[in-house]
């Protein structure tokens, strides 16, 4: 895994937003390419295939033939594998050639599972302690019987292994379709026993980020397209594949969601709570295709939620966050930015005001979310008083056992001051969903496809006014 990323700009700095939302964290801001050739409708239908017929292309007996004319094509993408390596071991099940990239000589012929292993002397790479005097070499599989697969360390991929010198260690990375990368990302982003539409809406949603990071050229300064961490996509090569996550990338093939002819950004979350939301309540960028819409979120695990914290937690929590109030005096949901009454358009939370002994602060939404670890901001704050029990003379009385308390359970109140008499007191949110709401919700596209709704009818209601492209 690359364990760092140094890219800059708004994709990363949003991130940290989405960590802990067990859906994918992406960017922002617009994407620069064009596709030309756009307009072709994509199939209305997907055709179950029969998983011992294997679609495979012709292979090429040249292999250098064959690389150089897959490196040509626009959808094979660079993943960063790890950076500052100083040793590597390389093998592939079906042996693999090696080859100089500036010298295009052949560096070596290895049988199957016969293992290179790579080390750096000045800007050389050793290959089993033999200097091949060249920095950058290409690991090809053979593609003889399982469609090439290459190992590097303990994981296996698709595609061709690149290691070059960088500041004088070995960088790692995969070139590989775009196809075959998402086969690797699908089953880790949405459960392959889902509904096949549901899978698909997810392929082509995983595919237009592909892209869409690809154009953003996040890491171009890193020598690859996209890391194989959450800060893109959690990549581990084939290890994840599955049959029902593979087909519903074959059944999608090129297909990605554009808007103005661009691949759009595409964010998804798992569970919505009953309305997505709007990019600017979330980032403050109006992205004209991430409007709020309603959505079938009752089947969801995450419908419902709650999280109870004393009130000396909160202040610690608080505190802990550079927000030290004190003693906590009393809550509110109060409006920040456009809101009218704390709570924004889709239901959500927009402000938080915390009255302390020593100071008041007022955190959106966003951030009460991120400071106190909740599954989402569509959420609203209640307190409960424990006041004491009476002695417990009656046995027969189990309703309440014998704690010394009992809940006395003031409603939640929007917009409403609730005081908070002592640290004991207890603080609610109670909330729905889980993630950031943007974009499609990965529950209410299951939803829509067992009620019988196609991937296409999926993705344009999660994301307004976009066409569904074949790029190729
Ligand atoms: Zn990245």
């Amino acid at each position: 895994m690359i364990k760092s990323c140094f890219c800059k700009g708004i994709v990363q700095g949003l991130l940290a937003l989405f960590i802990g939302t067990a859906v994918l964290g992406q960017g922002l801001a617009e994407a620069s390419m064009l596709y030309p050739g756009v307009g072709k409708k994509p199939a209305t239908t997907w055709k179950k295939q029969d998983s011992t017929v294997k679609p495979e292309e012709k292979k090429d007996t040249d292999d250098r033939a064959s690389w150089r004319k897959h490196e040509s094509e626009a959808s094979i993408i660079k993943v960063g594998l790890a950076s500052g390596m100083a040793s590597a071991s390389i093998s592939s099940v079906d042996g693999m050639h090696i080859y100089g990239t500036s010298d295009g000589r052949q560096h070596g012929d290895f049988r199957s599972n016969i293992v290179a292993n790579l080390s750096v002397e000045g800007n050389s790479i050793l290959v089993n302690g033999k200097n091949s005097g060249v920095s950058e070499l290409l690991f090809v599989p053979v593609e003889k019987f399982s469609g090439g697969r290459i190992k590097y360390n303990k994981n296996e991929y698709r595609g061709q292994i690149l290691v070059s010198i960088v500041g004088g260690k070995l960088l790692i990375v995969n070139k590989i379709s775009v196809e075959d990368y998402i086969k690797g990302v699908l089953p880790s982003e949405m459960s392959p026993a889902w509904n096949m539409e549901a899978l698909k809406a997810q392929a082509v949603a995983a595919r237009t980020y592909t892209f869409y990071m690809k154009n953003q050229k996040a890491h171009l300064g890193d020598g690859y397209d996209l890391c194989d961490s959450t800060h893109c996509q959690v990549y581990d090569g084939l290890s994840n594949e599955s049959k029902t996550t593979s087909d519903a990338v074959d059944a999608t093939k090129g297909m990605v969601m554009t808007y103005q002819g661009k691949p759009i950004y595409a964010p998804y979350h798992a569970s919505s709570g009953g309305s997505t939301e709007n990019s600017e309540d979330v980032w403050g960028n109006n992205l004209p295709y991430l409007r709020s819409v309603k959505d079938d979120d009752s089947k969801s695990p995450y419908h419902n939620w709650s999280v109870r914290f004393k009130a000396a937690q909160v202040q610690k929590l608080l505190s802990a966050a550079g927000k030290n109030i004190g003693q906590l005096k009393s809550i509110s949901m109060v409006p920040v930015g456009k809101s009218i009454n704390g709570v924004l358009d889709s239901g959500r939370a927009s402000g938080v005001k915390f009255v302390g002994s020593g100071q008041t602060v007022v955190l959106t939404g966003q951030q009460v979310r991120q400071i106190f670890g909740l599954k989402s901001t569509y959420f609203v704050v209640r307190t409960e008083r424990m006041a004491k029990l009476p002695p417990d003379n009656n046995k027969k009385n189990t309703s309440h056992k014998n704690t010394g308390t009992i809940d006395a359970a003031p409603a939640a109140m929007t917009g409403t001051k609730l005081k908070v008499e002592n640290t004991s007191v207890d603080i609610i949110f109670d909330g729905h969903g889980f993630g950031h709401g943007l974009g499609m919700s990965q529950y209410g596209a299951k939803a829509m496809a067992d009620a019988g709704k196609k991937y296409e009818d999926i993705l344009h209601h999660y994301y307004t006014d976009i066409e569904i492209y074949k790029m190729y």
